[in-house]
């Protein structure tokens, strides 16, 4: 029997990552970070995107910020010195602004430059159950850095056509990181979002991805539901915006089966 609680065992760290833009990867780390937050986890989302989009999206000011994830990375400040508290999400925050930006060209130089998110997050890693990582819409040295601080990686997909390409790259990029650089990473899962089941070529996609990738395509499914749109204009997750609706709830399951995966790997 498993003795271990989610107290005593330092965080697992997801990446939710697809270097494809607007696929459903920042919606998917704010409204798991709430979902675990709403089945009692302990949570940290780190947002590596210089876009900021996390960082707002959990109701905090990317343009007032003390210190960023750009510091933590350059070695300015730690992790308790730079987070920043979600009350409206429940969870905390390692925040970013465009200032990440920088970041590529500050690190190409310095020793060890793809561990530098992995050291950090060792730091806090026993205060928190989950720590999830909201990659860029690249392959760059910012997504090396969560790769290689990740047990696991989160690819979120929209059931179209084109869905599947470009996915080799990224499985491929994580065999590499794997071998090369964070032996702790796998490939945790498909996520498939703003799934419509009235379009029957989503319906088509889903199932093939269901043949090719087996248990590796999550069995929650996030529907096309406006809500979930809505709710960063108002500084908030979904989640916690219209608890209700159907994309929350689809997103609270989604917790629930990541709760069940982690107690799995132990
Ligand atoms: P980027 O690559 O720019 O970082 P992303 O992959 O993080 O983008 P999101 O910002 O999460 O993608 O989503 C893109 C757009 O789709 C946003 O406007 C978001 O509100 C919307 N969206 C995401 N998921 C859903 C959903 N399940 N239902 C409806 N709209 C959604
Ligand atoms: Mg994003």
């Amino acid at each position: 029997m498993n003795t271990k609680t989610s107290s005593t065992r330092p965080a697992r760290v997801f990446c939710i990552a697809n270097q494809k833009g607007g696929v459903g990867k920042t919606t998917t780390a704010i409204n798991l970070a709430a979902g675990l937050a709403t089945h009692g986890r302990r949570v940290l989302l780190i947002d590596l995107d210089p876009q900021g989009n996390a960082t707002m999206g959990s109701g905090i000011d990317k343009s007032t910020l003390q210190s960023t994830l750009y510091d933590v990375l350059i070695g300015d400040a730690s992790i308790e010195q730079a987070r920043v508290r979600s009350d409206a999400g429940g969870y905390d925050v390692l925040p970013a602004n465009r200032e990440l930006s920088g970041a590529e060209i500050d690190l190409v130089n310095m020793e060890a430059r793809e561990r530098q998110l992995k050291a950090a997050i060792g730091a806090v890693a026993s205060q928190y159950d989950f720590v999830l990582i909201d990659c860029p819409p690249t392959l760059s040295l910012l997504t090396l850095n969560g790769l290689a601080a990740a047990h696991g990686v989160i690819i979120p997909m929209q059931c179209e056509y084109f869905a599947l390409e470009g996915l080799s790259d990224l499985v491929n990029t994580i065999k590499r990181v794997h071998r090369n650089i964070n032996e702790d990473l796998s490939f945790i899962g498909l996520l498939r979002v703003m799934f419509d089941p009235r379009m029957t070529l989503q319906q088509q996609v889903s199932a093939q991805l269901e043949s090719h990738f087996g248990d590796k395509v999550f069995t929650t499914v996030i529907p096309r539901n406006v809500r979930l749109a809505e709710a960063p204009s108002y500084g908030l997750p979904g989640v916690v915006y219209d608890k209700a609706s159907r994309g929350a709830q689809a997103y609270i399951s989604f917790g629930a089966e990541m709760v069940k995966r982690v107690e799995a790997m132990d």
